[in-house]
């Protein structure tokens, strides 16, 4: 065998006996919750916004990106909820390159796991504390979910994921909202077979136990575009795309439809000024469609401090070094935007 076992790792019971998230803050993770719900279940129509940068690489910045948006928040909390991206697992293309601050606390040191699973928990609870907004984070690896069961409010599923059995199953037992992209192949039916099983009860082996679970009806999709054989992206963002997803939706014995647009990945070929525009592309046929309107619950972009990525070592403080993102001001504006495009 090729595995070398070097540590045991703290249970995410004792991470969360060692790191809790006081009792204020779990009222308002609640609070939170059943607000989110409430929109993707109909009952409240405001929209939400999923945004923040491509990787939490770092917990100054990214506290200070996530306290940024209280006042944001504040300023359009009739119309939307922001839920801020505090992504601590990145999934790579090759399987090479930086995994995200649970892996690697340090991007420029080699892989820690105990210490990336403290710095992801102690950097969520103060992004939390700091700014009152409960974060979203992608479900990378199904067995670290319960280190962070009690922190996030949206949970996507990613594009590299998505057909994936121990991710839908998994999903299936999950309270909160939870996203399922869309394949990069583009395959919207994956990303719907990947809703009707994580809506539905499961049974299998998690963590080294046998479990049940009930489903999740807060599972819906995530569009963010798509890779062709050919190697060029195609979107599916636009008027016919959402018109299309509708009448998928409608064959499948699915509750809560909905959908959120990630402006950035392969909608945007990655030039994150696009987002913009493709936001402003999304909140128009909104307008013009109540079918669309219904559908479309919410957006996701990539934002942070400073626009654009650099290179890991170039120490640009609050500039993604993952994916480029939209920088704090062009991003703030944006919200505003959308905030004035939902009446
Ligand atoms: C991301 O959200 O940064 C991401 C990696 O998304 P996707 O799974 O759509 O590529
Ligand atoms: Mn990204």
């Amino acid at each position: 065998m090729s595995f070398k076992y070097l540590k045991e790792l703290p249970t995410p019971d004792e991470m969360k006996a060692q790191f809790p998230l006081d009792k204020e803050l779990t009222t308002l993770k609640k609070e939170r919750d059943n607000m989110i719900t409430n929109v993707l279940t109909g009952k409240d129509s405001r929209f939400l916004v999923i945004i923040g940068p491509c990787s939490a690489d770092s917990e100054n910045p990214v506290c200070d990106y996530v306290s940024r948006l209280t006042k944001v928040q504040d300023d359009v909390k009739d119309k939307l909820i922001l839920i801020p991206r505090v992504y601590t697992n990145k999934p790579r293309t090759t399987g090479e390159g930086y995994k995200g601050i649970a892996t690697q606390p340090d991007p420029e040191k080699d892989p820690d796991m105990v210490a990336g699973l403290i710095a992801m928990r102690k950097m969520i609870i103060r992004s939390i504390s700091e700014s009152g907004l409960t974060p979203a984070d992608e479900m990378l690896y199904p067995e670290n979910w319960e280190y962070v069961s009690d922190l996030l409010s949206y949970v996507a599923i990613g594009a590299r994921s998505v057909e994936d059995q121990q991710h839908r199953l998994t999903v299936s037992g999950f309270d909160v909202a939870s996203g399922m992209k869309n394949p990069t192949s583009g395959d919207l039916s994956v990303m719907l077979n990947s809703v009707y099983a994580a809506q539905h009860p499961h049974h299998f082996t998690y963590r080294g136990h046998e479990v049940k679970t009930t489903g999740n009806p807060l599972t819906h999709v995530v569009l963010r575009g798509a890779v062709s054989k050919h190697g060029n992206t195609t979107q599916n963002y636009h008027y016919e795309d959402i018109m299309r997803l509708i009448e998928m939706y409608d064959k499948m014995d699915l509750v809560n439809p909905a959908a959120i647009i990630d402006a950035n990945h392969s909608n945007s070929d990655k030039k994150y000024m696009e987002q913009i525009r493709i936001v402003k592309e999304v909140m128009h046929n909104r307008k013009i469609s109540n079918d669309i309107q219904k559908m479309v619950k919410g957006v996701m972009i990539e934002s942070y401090i400073e626009p654009g990525s650099q290179k890991i070592g170039d120490h640009i403080y609050g500039k993604s070094i993952t994916d480029p993102c939209l920088g704090w001001e062009d991003s703030k504006q944006l919200i505003y935007t959308i905030a004035d495009m939902c009446d």
